[in-house]
């Protein structure tokens, strides 16, 4: 698996260090409330996994799986919820925890449905951030690493739902596109 890769873009030794800073601060920004975290299936799952547990105050967390209607939707930021929380999100302080940001359709949209069901507040972690791909009106509260326009897999990412397993953020050879 790890022969398919060109380039790592961010080492298994810097997403460890940088999830133990975000952790840091989401205890800081969180002491004492109780927020709810929602991580966005599946991509959202290591990241996730790792976050939670450099969170040094209470915390509850959920889990949404989310999926963009086709190209011609999206421009409407049209979004369909496949799985939705088991938790009402009213007068909660919500923190949606992403594996990448891109055009921001997706967050756009759950940002806006919390919004609507009433949150008390709404913020985002990601772990990478392309803001060159974006089309949509969001910024991350937190990000991890700023990543070129590539497609990158690894620690959540995947393609054609592999390498999601790795531990590092990296760029695929050219021949295993090919190949598919
Ligand atoms: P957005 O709505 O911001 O365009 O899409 C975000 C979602 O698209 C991410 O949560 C992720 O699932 C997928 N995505 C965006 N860029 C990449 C990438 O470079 N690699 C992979 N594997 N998925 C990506
Ligand atoms: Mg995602
Ligand atoms: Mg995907």
């Amino acid at each position: 698996m790890k022969d398919d890769i060109l380039e790592v873009l961010v080492s298994e030794e810097e997403i460890q260090e940088k999830v133990a800073e975000l952790g840091k601060e989401i205890t800081e920004m969180y002491e004492g409330k109780f927020p709810l975290v929602v991580g966005i299936l599946k991509g959202c799952l290591p990241f996730m996994g790792d976050l939670i547990q450099k969170i040094d105050t209470h915390i509850e967390f959920d889990m949404m799986d989310v999926s963009s209607y086709g190209e011609a939707f999206v421009s409407s930021g049209e979004v369909k919820i496949v799985k939705d929380l088991n938790t009402s999100v009213a007068g909660r302080d919500i923190l949606i925890v992403e594996d990448i940001i891109d055009s921001g359709t997706t967050l756009h949209y759950l940002v806006n449905l919390f919004h609507h069901r009433g949150a008390k507040s709404v913020k985002i972690v990601t772990l990478l951030d392309k803001p060159e791909g974006r089309t949509a009106d969001v910024t991350a509260d937190l990000a991890g690493f700023i990543v070129p326009d590539k497609f990158v897999v690894g620690y959540g990412l995947d393609f054609i739902e592999k390498y999601r397993n790795l531990p590092f953020v990296g760029v695929l050879k050219p021949e295993v596109y090919q190949g598919e």
